[in-house]
């Protein structure tokens, strides 16, 4: 099946309400450094496309509970390099004119922009993912993504055309990106109406990669292992989401946390409350 149920390796801590998991490409290019995909998924850091895509997502819709929505994508990008040219996301997005389906897209690519005109058409909403404001450190926790500031460019874009916007503030890593908590909510509060925010939880590859390219800022950072995940501290993960909870508040946007299990949600986790109904 080309359409699955969310699952979030079935963590008690995750909020999320039911939806599906959708994403037409296999692997991502965007290739963070602290990307859990590499787990699971052969190739992890190429994306290439799935195969009938479009058939498959007509054959698969009308099976599915019109409450819950499509989350595009989990486990890769639905905007990756490739789709500049391939244009799958696109043609996703065209079929899906009509049907009353709702989208909720995860991206960190500005090519999302392109589809303004779609988006603004469907019952969607998109959430766009910020992790530092500075260029050069984005190069290199998101090698293959675009830069912060064509991000910011996409979120005005939509909002212009009036699409929802969430701000996904995730990972936040301590001594990496954890004092620009305040700087990205407020770059992004006037474009976007929640922020979900994450701190960094590794698995063991993403954590090597973390070390091996910042082994003076990770020295400083210890985890302790529930299920699959690997959390910081409690009262570490707790002061930096208080730090986003209060920047929402000065903003008047909602607020929640993913997977943290330390309270203050202000709306649901991953702000598809925003999704047009
Ligand atoms: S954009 Fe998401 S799926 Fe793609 S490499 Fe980065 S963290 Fe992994």
């Amino acid at each position: 099946m080309l359409i699955s149920e969310f699952d979030p390796w079935n963590s008690p801590r995750c909020t999320c309400p039911p939806k599906y998991s959708f994403g037409p490409y296999t692997g991502c290019s965007h290739a963070c450094i602290y990307c859990y995909i590499s787990a699971y998924v052969p190739w992890p850091f190429t994306a290439r496309p799935k195969r009938q895509v479009v058939r498959r997502l007509a054959r698969e819709l009308p099976g599915l509970d019109r409450s819950r929505y499509l989350s595009m994508a989990n486990s890769s990008d639905p905007y990756p390099p490739l789709e500049a040219e391939m244009g799958l996301t696109r043609r996703c997005l065209s079929f899906l004119q009509g049907q009353e389906f709702p989208v909720l897209i995860l991206t960190k690519s500005d090519l999302v922009a392109r589809d303004a005109d779609l988006l603004a058409d469907l019952p969607a909403a998109v959430s766009m993912t910020i992790t530092t404001l500075d260029p050069r450190l984005a190069a290199v926790l998101e090698p293959g993504a675009p830069p912060p500031e064509q991000r910011l460019e996409a979120l005005t874009a939509l909002h212009r055309r009036e699409v929802p916007c969430i701000l996904r503030l995730d990972p936040i890593i301590p001594g990496l990106t954890d004092q620009e908590i305040e700087s990205i909510v407020e770059a992004s509060a006037s474009f976007c109406g929640h922020v979900v925010a994450s701190t960094v939880k590794p698995r063991p590859d993403g954590l090597a990669r973390l070390r091996q390219t910042f082994p003076r800022e990770m020295e400083h950072l210890s985890f302790s292992r529930r299920g699959t995940t690997r959390y910081l501290p409690e009262e570490q993960r707790r002061t930096l989401l208080q730090r986003v909870a209060s920047a929402c508040r000065a903003h008047g946007l909602t607020y929640a946390a993913c997977r943290e299990n330390v309270g203050g949600h202000t709306a649901v986790c991953d702000g598809s409350h925003l999704i047009p109904r």
